[in-house]
């Protein structure tokens, strides 16, 4: 028989971080912060230091006390011991949701990191052009480190930095890890590259869900992982059951005819939000902006993404336009100004480099494109754009000062204080702006209905299941009737 331990996704939406023990090796599926914890504790100002390693953490209830699994750097800075080998043979990751790969961080570079090339991607996009300090998921840049200076005597602080085992993983093929035959396959959910997994080791077969739907773009996908768990007669199932109380299903196509719609009535600027990595919502609304004549215009961060994933299916960098935002000392347009040697000069009379000094490296790459635009030319022509802002994005409002525009929620309904504390701010944006909150059938769950989840047991038939990544696991009790022994899992506390 196989150990289960559960360090996260009890009881909560998120924080999937689960370690499987069988005789020769052992694993984590995923590695997630959980949202709600961290959430109880944490603000924005209010952030775990550095400074205390994993100790933070660890006495918040946010990462588990285990042995060999901690990056070296940051548990020799508080005089804790590292061990020689790692304790764990790797971690599978199922998406790059934040509630499934953040505490990676954390962990020991020569701890194999499974996922999916778009997966991968997703990493690198967050590594790349992610503002957390907490984000070494492709490479872990070691804190604490001292090397001689290059001249003179003494030391100086040094930027060390590692690269974590990552192995890629091609979906449908086996790979071993020790006693396990392991197997990934894709599912649809609200980010490229999510995974199903099915792992067995000769005593027990077990299928993780990840998080998964059958209402988005490519339903057929988690089919054929739910026949591929079904034919491996599994004794183990761990389910993900976000929705499981939920009906509802609107489907990428339903907002499309919605949003046109909606577009097609506008005589200004649209503005919409959606989810940054939700590059199926992306498609969703590139194909509105078609529809209605307009073209879509996104950030910086979704170009940058959006390149990554060329020739995959989604659209091109070039089809679409990119914002550039205004700043560090803001020199876009001829009405910002920099003194030089005694003369303010406009914009267009400085130097470009000093312009470019304004952007990190990575975004220096899309600012003079022939598709990079500004918010003059959404104040222009603002019947032309459907433009893309999230809540960090709404300061653009001041500079655009969108007339008769419209603006679409496209994104899930707050969950927790925080999110209710920022809608309430987006619609005191919204009225400064006289733009009017559309809201309601714009947004798509990445997660299955209840209906779905039961039938999807109930094909798979495991001998046993576990529900996590729900408030709500009591409601899986009624798959008993059907001969499934539901176990609800129980927090680990081991150490
Ligand atoms: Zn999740
Ligand atoms: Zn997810």
């Amino acid at each position: 028989m196989v150990d289960i331990d559960f360090f996260g996704g009890v009881d909560e939406i998120g924080g999937n971080k689960i370690q499987v023990k069988g005789k020769e090796a052992s694993f984590f599926f995923d590695f997630g912060m959980g949202f709600g914890r961290a959430n109880d504790y944490l603000a924005e100002f209010l952030q775990p230091r550095k400074a205390n390693g994993i100790l933070d953490f660890v006495a918040l209830g946010l990462l588990p006390c285990i042995k060999g699994i901690y990056r070296e750097d940051y548990l020799r800075h508080t005089g804790l011991s590292y061990e020689s080998e790692p304790a764990l043979d790797g971690v599978l990751i199922s998406h790059s949701h934040v509630d499934h790969v953040s505490y990676i961080h954390h962990l020991r570079e020569d701890i194999p990191i499974y996922l999916s090339e778009q997966s991968y991607l997703i990493l690198k996009a967050l590594e790349d052009t992610g503002t957390t300090s907490f984000s070494d998921y492709l490479h872990l840049k070691k804190s604490f480190q001292l090397i001689p200076k290059k001249r003179g005597e003494g030391h100086t602080r040094a930027n060390v930095k590692v690269d974590r085992q990552i192995q890629i993983i091609k979906p449908y093929k086996e790979f071993e890890m020790g006693d396990f035959r392991i197997r990934s396959a894709p599912v649809d959910h609200s980010l490229p590259g999510a995974s199903g997994y099915i792992a067995d080791n000769g005593e027990d077969t077990i299928v993780y869900t990840g998080d998964l739907r059958f209402h988005g773009q490519k339903p057929e996908i988690t089919q054929k992982f739910v026949e591929m768990a079904q034919k491996c007669d599994p004794t183990i199932m761990i389910s993900e059951g976000t929705r499981i109380d939920s009906t509802e299903n609107i489907s990428e196509a339903d907002i499309e005819k919605l949003a046109v719609e909606q577009v097609d009535k506008s005589k200004g600027l649209v503005v919409v939000n959606y989810p940054v990595r939700d590059l199926d919502r992306l498609v969703t609304f590139f194909n509105v902006a078609k529809d209605t004549d307009r073209q879509l215009v996104v950030s910086l961060k979704q170009a940058y993404l959006l390149n990554l994933f060329s020739g995959q299916g989604y659209p091109e960098i070039n089809e679409v336009m990119v914002y550039k935002p205004r700043k560090g000392w803001g020199l876009v347009g001829d009405d910002s100004y920099a003194c030089v040697e005694d003369e303010w000069l406009c914009t267009s009379d400085i130097d470009p480099t000093h312009v470019q000094r304004d952007y990190k490296n990575w975004e220096r790459d899309y600012l003079d494109w022939d598709n990079t635009i500004t918010y003059r030319d959404l104040q222009e022509e603002p019947e032309e754009y459907i433009f893309r802002c999230d809540f960090f994005e709404l300061k653009e409002l001041i500079d655009i000062k969108p007339e008769n525009g419209v603006y679409i929620k496209s994104s899930t309904e707050p969950f927790d204080d925080q999110m209710e504390i920022n809608e309430e701010k987006v619609k005191r944006w919204l009225n400064l702006f006289n733009l009017p909150l559309v809201k309601g059938g714009f947004h798509a769950s990445g997660h299955a209905n209840g209906r779905e989840i039961l039938n999807m047991i109930r094909e798979i038939e495991p001998q046993k299941l576990y529900p996590i990544h729900t408030e709500h696991a009591e409601s899986f009790d009624i798959l008993k009737e059907d001969g499934i022994e539901v176990v609800h899992p129980v927090l680990s506390k081991k150490s």
